[in-house]
């Protein structure tokens, strides 16, 4: 009458281990190479401080630039190059120099000069206009620049010089500007009227100094860099068309 409940009907205390099946047993070392594999290849590959490749993702790789573009890139150091990726480019950030009739030049070995780090400054800019309608490019597309604060990981920088303190562009600099960045626009395919902005639209920062004193003249600059963009549109669909006749 007095059954033994915690034992039940005799079972033992403790279940039998469950045995696996033999195709379980074939397939989980492969499972389990296959996620190795996986995140081997993600930590290897994608991060740039293991890898050697030049990985071919980055949109701005492999880009040829306009012939009016001088490339003088700056040496990897941490304060002007720090050499990480830029893996995204969702916008063209603009800049004025802030220091009136210097040079794209004397601007270019000012970010030079910070990489001894004793000035701890970290400042750059993967393009500088000059006051001639020159270009230097200092920081190769695939890179990341020191200009744009949260947005330097997904922005091309470009710093305008300017003659006066007022920051307003010459004409030949205006026109050099639009040019590179309609460009710009064209390539990565962005959308002038949203994806340009001043550093002002980022951080609050006056710059570029004119531009945010002078928010039309801001907007006229972005609709002659739309028409610049669609020029380039327009030429690249009629050289299609050409080779394809
Ligand atoms: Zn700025």
């Amino acid at each position: 009458m007095m059954a033994n409940i915690t034992t039940g009907g005799g079972f033992p205390a403790v279940p039998p281990r469950r045995k696996h099946g033999p195709l379980y047993r074939f397939l989980m070392p492969w499972v389990f190479l296959t996620l190795f594999v996986i995140v081997f290849y993600n930590v290897r590959i994608r991060d740039p401080r293991v890898s050697t490749e030049y990985p071919s993702y980055l949109p701005g790789a492999e880009v040829e630039l306009p012939e009016y573009v001088r490339e003088n890139f700056l040496t990897q150091n941490p304060y002007s190059r720090p050499g990480a990726y830029l893996r995204k480019i969702n916008g063209v950030v603009i800049h004025y120099v802030g220091n009136p009739g210097s040079t794209a030049g004397a601007n270019r070995s000012y970010f030079e000069s910070l990489s001894d780090g004793t000035t701890g400054v970290y400042a750059s800019s993967h393009f500088i206009v000059g006051l001639e309608g020159e270009v230097i490019q200092c920081i190769p597309l695939t890179e990341i620049a020191y200009a744009s604060n949260d947005r330097n990981g997904d922005t091309i920088s470009i710093e305008v010089c300017h003659p006066d303190a007022g920051g307003q562009f010459s004409d030949v600099t205006y026109q050099r500007l639009a040019e590179l960045t309609g460009w710009l626009c064209w390539k990565f395919d962005l959308e002038p009227s949203e994806a340009v902005i001043r550093h002002y639209d980022v951080t609050g920062k006056r710059c570029p100094l004119y531009y945010v004193e002078h928010p039309e003249a801001w907007e006229a600059l972005r609709g002659d860099i739309a028409s610049v963009k669609a020029r380039l549109v327009a030429e690249a669909e009629a050289e299609a068309e050409a080779e394809a006749d």
